[in-house]
């Protein structure tokens, strides 16, 4: 059997978008699914367009996603040499022929063209010359580009594995330009090469590349090459159901994992996109997607981006991924946001000295907390009390939960309670709360609600008690009376002094 060789060819003059990212798992879910072989091209023949930085920002994505490849990467920029010998070869066949019209005459020939309303295409004006026109021009030192000679009737048609039957009539195409006037490729050409010489057996890619299939098609069978097989992928729509842009808000991979998304959610996301898994299971392990994933099973209907269900499948893989996986995500976030290591004690500041400080203490946070996050921001976002005693409290949290004028005193109360609470557990903190509230009169909503923006800052946390034990007293105690202070001060009328 045939070896299944697939390639991801994109081209440097962006950062890895969500589309291309699609493009290349699938490609690579196919190739591990066949264990075959899977190759990264980098197609940098626009010299204007293409930057080095922008090729190695593209393999960082990948790496992140987790996308590796076999072999590679290939860069057309170091194989031009081999691009215009495929151009010298079809030329050879009189399946090619030079041009010598000058940008000019083109632009004026399609100038015309549109103001007559007649759609333009190359109208062949160097596709009959004689070998002695041909030879007067050259000797005149006129520059040429070479192109394609299209068949001038029929029509090539191809078998895609996912749209079905495709047909072009070839007086719908124009005669191509294979090799530009300074030798450089057009992206015909590059592909075409690259694909045989790589020896590459299934063509996947966007849905965007069908209208430029036919036109390959052409030169594999001029040259009586083996043809690839052809996979195109539906477009994906933002909501407004138009073609994903930037419009739309974040595009490139970078950014998601800018705004703390897990690759592992990206990575089921993106497969979702234009491919029901069988039994339509929403969260699938690596294992099983390239287990299931199939050609045939790819839709030709458009696919949504809905960053809605992205957020959602983050936070469902925030809460399922191992600790030891999470953990050293967590830890980069925490350095990131300048809240330095608990456990290894760098960064910019002196290391936390909350209760835990060991990879077992963190470990176990980290756990109380993953359950809850909808991003890795969350942990030095509104998670960040639990790493560091520099927080602030909620502006919305203070509106909602430290209204009432009896609060400071209550927390004070607390505080000075709770530092008596032996052993500091879930059962005793809690009963030294209640018993407080029950004492004093008021709800022990009230006294929960206001406690937990003390401790945390925020409105929503873990279980108040779950949060007490994992803080410790010491510092479960000054936070009250941290808090204490500040609602004093603020009814004093010195607001505004946060910790
Ligand atoms: N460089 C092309 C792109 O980025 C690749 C097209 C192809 O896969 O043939 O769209």
């Amino acid at each position: 059997m045939e070896v299944v060789r697939v390639r991801f060819a994109p081209s440097p003059t962006g950062y890895l978008h969500v589309g291309g990212a699609r493009t290349a798992l699938y490609n690579w879910l196919f190739a591990r699914h066949h264990r075959g072989v899977f190759i990264l091209r980098i197609e940098d023949t626009d010299v204007d367009r293409s930057k080095p930085e922008l090729t190695t920002a593209i393999l960082d994505s990948m790496t992140w996603l987790g996308l590796n490849w076999d072999e590679g990467p290939f860069y057309q920029s170091q194989r031009l040499e081999r691009y215009r010998q495929m151009a010298a070869e079809l030329e050879r066949l009189g399946h090619a022929y030079p041009c010598f019209c000058s940008p000019e005459e083109l632009q004026a020939k399609r100038a015309q063209a549109e103001a007559q309303k007649r759609p333009w295409k190359y109208d062949g004006a160097c596709r009959n010359l004689t070998e002695a026109e041909r030879a007067r021009r050259r000797a005149e030192g006129r520059p040429h580009a070479i192109r394609f000679r299209v068949p001038e009737s029929g029509q090539t048609s191809f078998e895609d594995r996912v749209f079905g039957l495709l047909e072009v009539e070839h007086r719908d195409l124009e005669d191509f330009v294979l090799l530009r006037s300074d030798g450089h490729p057009t992206y015909h050409l590059g592909v075409v090469a690259d694909d045989l010489d790589m020896r590459v057996t299934h063509v996947i890619r966007g849905a965007d590349h069908i209208s430029n299939t036919p036109k390959q098609l052409l030169m594999y069978r001029a040259l009586g090459a083996p043809e690839p097989v052809f996979a195109h992928l539906p477009l994906i729509l933002g909501p407004d159901k138009q073609r994903l842009s930037k419009r739309h808000g974040a595009t490139s991979v970078g950014a998601y994992r800018d705004q703390g998304t897990l690759p592992e959610a990206l990575v089921n996301f993106l497969a979702l996109l234009g491919w029901t898994p069988p039994a339509g299971k929403e969260i699938l392990p690596l294992e099983e997607m390239i287990q299931a994933f199939e050609l045939e099973t790819v839709s030709k209907s458009n696919a949504v981006f809905d960053v809605e269900k992205l957020a959602w499948m983050n936070s469902e893989y925030l809460r399922s991924l191992p600790v030891e996986r999470l953990l050293p995500l967590v830890e980069e976030e925490l350095e990131k946001a300048g809240i330095g290591s608990w456990v290894s004690g760098v960064g910019n500041r002196q290391p936390a000295v909350l209760n835990r400080q060991s990879t077992e203490g963190l470990k176990h946070t980290v756990r109380l907390l993953q359950t809850r996050a909808r991003t890795l921001k969350d942990f030095p976002g509104a998670f960040r009390a639990f790493f560091t005693d520099e927080f602030e409290y909620d502006p919305e949290a203070q509106k909602k939960f430290w209204k009432d004028a009896q609060l400071p005193e209550l927390l004070e109360t607390l505080s000075g309670r709770l530092a008596r609470v032996e052993p500091f557990t879930l059962a005793a903190t809690e009963q030294c709360l209640r018993g407080l509230a029950e004492e004093k009169n008021v709800k022990a909503g009230l006294l929960i609600n206001a406690t937990r923006v003390a401790l945390t800052g925020q409105a929503v946390a873990p279980g108040l008690f779950e949060v007490m034990v994992e803080l410790g007293r010491e510092r479960v105690v000054a936070r009250l009376h941290r808090a204490a202070e500040f609602l004093r001060a603020r009814l004093a009328g010195r607001a505004g002094a946060t910790p």
